[in-house]
């Protein structure tokens, strides 16, 4: 019989995503490791502009500096007619609040009818506040990011959704994704970049910790180590989401983002990230075949977050699919920025 992994490839992604996953050698390490390429192939003929596959983030958050602005903190669409500076809507309030970490940057704004048992402690709220007030300081949403995936895990885990073989767990298709390795400096076009210091990682782990200092075992969860992979995974195949309306200039100056993730358009549209199940493995062209669009494509209300792979052209069953990810890393006065602050 297969392990449960070994038969991924057979479960994910579903038919009706209509690709499937693909990977080549594509050489070898000078340790004689193997190097996979992975990528996305058509199973079926796609029209030009014809939506290929739709989907959900496992988490997302918004940039730290388009919060309590013009999008919904918790589904990324654009607040128009609700009386909140942070959510779209009450259910996005509520479901904010439905999952450990979803209000970690709002820990008392409860909605209406939160029972008693939901209320936090003095020290919870403390310890959600101080993580809010260090991500704001530095510019980063990585430390929010995995609050929110842990929560999710979590709460499958109390559902009992997680670990059945037609089930696989949000951490299952995780533990598959590439990362970079924060414990070393990362070649980008032949400089050694940090993309960030130890001491900060240090720091964040901390932070995100102390939120989870209740749950039995927490500790053999989330080690430093594994802190440091999550973090990777999520520099590593997060995407930029942009919002299809006009992204309002903050008056302030902006501060410089503390971290870098993968953009397919105008950056200055960005309004926060997502990590993605499928999208993730779709590899890079200069010449791609397939664009994102995020929300709704139509008048259904859909969340902010919602990406949609559409064709750029008519493409045949069998074609691999690349998007351009521009700017992929960092440009050279950012690498110069992080360099300096490594001395
Ligand atoms: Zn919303």
């Amino acid at each position: 019989m297969k392990s449960k992994q070994a038969q991924y490839k057979e479960h994910f992604p579903k038919p009706e995503m209509n690709v499937k996953l693909h990977e080549t050698q594509h050489g070898t390490t000078p340790e004689g490791k193997q190097l996979i390429r992975r990528g996305l192939v058509l199973l079926k003929d796609v029209k030009e502009g014809e939506v290929i596959f739709s989907e959900d983030p496992f988490v997302s958050s918004l940039f730290i500096d388009k919060e309590e602005s013009d999008y919904c903190s918790n589904c990324l669409d654009s607040v128009t007619d609700f009386k909140s500076s942070k959510y779209c809507s009450a259910k996005c309030h509520k479901e904010a609040w439905s999952i450990f970490g979803g209000n970690v940057l709002y820990p008392e704004d409860k909605p209406e009818a939160t029972s008693p048992e939901t209320a936090q402690s003095q020290q919870s709220i403390r310890n959600a506040v101080n993580l809010a007030e260090f991500c704001k300081e530095k510019n980063l949403i990585t430390p929010l990011l995995t609050v929110k995936l842990i929560g999710k895990m979590m709460s499958e885990e109390q559902q009992g959704t997680a670990g059945t073989l037609s089930e696989y767990s949000t951490w299952d298709h995780i533990d598959r994704f590439h990362y970079i390795d924060l414990a070393k400096p990362t070649d980008v076009d032949g400089e050694k970049i940090w993309f960030a210091s130890l001491e900060q990682i240090e720091k964040e782990y901390k932070l995100v910790f102390a939120l989870f200092n209740k749950t039995p075992k927490f500790d053999k969860f989330l080690t430093d180590e594994r802190y440091m992979v999550i973090k990777g995974k999520f520099l590593y195949n997060a995407i930029s989401i942009i919002s299809e309306n006009e992204v309002k200039k903050t008056e302030e100056k902006e501060k410089p983002k503390g971290e870098y993730f993968k953009s397919s358009t105008n950056k200055s549209r960005e309004v926060g990230v997502g990590l993605y199940h499928i999208a993730s493995y779709l590899s890079h062209s200069c010449e791609p075949n397939v664009e994102f669009k995020f929300g709704s494509l139509n008048k259904e209300k859909k969340a902010g977050s919602l990406l949609n792979v559409v064709a750029k052209k008519d493409l045949t069953k069998g074609d691999e699919i690349f998007i351009n990810f521009v700017d992929t890393t960092l440009n050279k006065k950012q690498r110069k920025r992080i360099l300096k602050e490594k001395v």
